[in-house]
């Protein structure tokens, strides 16, 4: 055991049995479900009580959404008196929403969809005088999927109501940052949230129009002046054919996704980009693989060369992994009868380096990434959907697996670890990005890995 994460000492991969015997706290119960088949395991993931049982000892039988509630919705939301004393998705009540928005996801069911709903009203109140303008920790995020839970509750008024709240009243400072977190990298993300929710041209892409933006004196909200503005203040640092951006934040030049280039880079990639643009992101991602630790973890800053010790998705490996996955996506493309249809719906640059590099940046995670923080932006949790991600990519069932087994940990040991003090429950222990939340999102997510996404991060 180390000061920051657990030794990994599972199986790189298991045969998987076919028995499905699996008693709850009996010995090896880890790798008793190590070997269980993955469809058995979901399965078992589904089945509330069984988990309620291991995790809370608990003798009475639980449904998904009842488990959420008990586990996460009560201690965030309450029961009778509810009040959001922080509102963000980061460490407070809307996380709960968002948690609820994917419960929704996996289980098609309405109560959880309206749960979800009267938690983003409180945190629409609770955010009225927020300046922050990001998806993570500002009203964005409030008004987003505020808007996109309308839409599926078929409340054209409300929509009206979060989307004339988003285009309108939410003010964009001129001395933002471009991190995820704070910046312009994580207002864009809202915007792309709502036009995939939604649709295209919810908030107006205008990619052709970007070029006069420049000319204009009104303060546009609109995709393509976002992605302008970040184009033109990464390039101010960046050094051209070497690594075309580069970003700061409170002067430092971070690299990792929550606050630097892995970040920014990732979600500009959902983006529409020229090809000069595209090839820009391209060669600042070479960059960054070329200078990463000779581990194949990667530095939290340009000027952190030397501190090989972070693996969480804000500052390190897992983090990149997910924009190396997103930069080796392919497009490709199936003929169906009289039309082409995209099969698979990226398209970004589809390299191999990036592949490798995703792959062995995921290798680092396996190794050193049992960290001894539960939630998903510095936890187990978090590192885990490098895994999943991978999965989604290339169909390899080995990531699959590693998804599983980092899952399989946090079931076997994570309540115990966290109360006897050997694991750090999150400083906002039921959040989505610190505690128990995120690990929440995931068990969700496990139960149908090809359609998982990291919260708030992958679209
Ligand atoms: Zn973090």
């Amino acid at each position: 055991m180390t000061d920051r994460f657990f030794l990994n000492e599972m199986p790189d991969l298991v045969e998987e049995n076919e028995e499905d015997v699996v008693i709850v706290g009996s010995e090896d119960w880890l790798m008793k479900l190590l070997l269980m088949p993955y469809s058995a395991f979901s399965e078992r993931l589904k089945e509330l009580d069984w988990i309620s049982k291991k995790l809370y000892s608990l003798s009475v039988s639980l449904s998904m959404s009842l488990f959420y509630h008990v586990n996460v919705v009560v201690e965030t939301w309450g029961i009778t008196e509810q009040r959001v004393a922080d509102f963000t998705l980061y460490s407070g009540t809307l996380g709960t929403a968002f948690l609820q928005f994917k419960a929704y996801q996996v289980t098609n069911n309405e109560v959880d969809l309206k749960l979800c709903s009267e938690i983003v009203k409180a945190c629409d109140f609770a955010s009225s005088q927020s300046r922050d303008v990001t998806f993570v920790c500002g009203r964005p995020g409030v008004c987003a999927l505020g808007a996109v839970v309308a839409n599926h509750l078929g409340d054209d008024q409300l929509q009206t109501y979060y989307l004339s709240q988003f285009k309108d009243v939410i003010k964009i400072p001129k001395d933002l940052p471009d991190e995820l977190l704070y910046g312009r990298d994580g207002f864009l993300w809202a915007c792309l949230f709502l036009n995939k929710h939604i649709g295209e041209g919810t908030i107006p892409s205008d990619y052709i129009l970007r070029p006069l933006y420049a000319l204009l004196p009104i303060d546009l909200k609109w995709i393509g002046a976002v992605v302008n503005d970040i184009l033109k203040n990464g390039r101010a640092l960046g050094v051209k054919e070497r690594c075309p951006f580069m970003f700061e934040w409170y002067g430092e030049k971070y690299w990792g996704a929550a606050h630097g280039m892995a970040g920014i880079m990732h979600v500009l990639m959902y983006a529409k980009l020229s090809p000069d643009e595209a090839e820009e992101v391209k060669c600042t991602l070479k960059y960054m693989i070329k200078y990463r630790f000779p581990s194949g973890n990667y530095p939290s800053s340009e000027q952190d060369c030397k501190s090989d010790c972070l693996v969480h998705w804000c500052h390190g490996a897992p983090g990149m992994a997910l924009t190396l996955i997103k930069a080796a996506e392919v497009v490709k493309w199936k003929r169906h009868a009289h039309y082409l249809i995209v099969i698979v719906k990226q398209g970004v640059f589809g390299d191999k380096e990036f592949l490798e590099a995703a792959v062995n940046a995921a290798g680092v995670v396996w190794n050193r990434g049992l960290l001894k923080r539960v939630g998903i932006c510095h936890g187990i949790s978090g590192n885990t959907f490098v895994f999943l991600s991978l999965y989604r990519l290339t169909g390899n069932k080995e990531f699959l697996y590693r998804a599983k087994a980092f899952t399989c940990f946090l079931l076997d040991r994570a309540h115990r670890l966290i109360s006897e003090g050997e694991m750090h429950g999150g400083d906002n222990p039921y959040s989505l990005f610190e505690g128990i939340g995120g690990m929440a999102c995931l068990f969700l997510d496990m139960t149908q890995p090809t359609d998982s996404k990291f919260p708030a991060y992958e679209l």
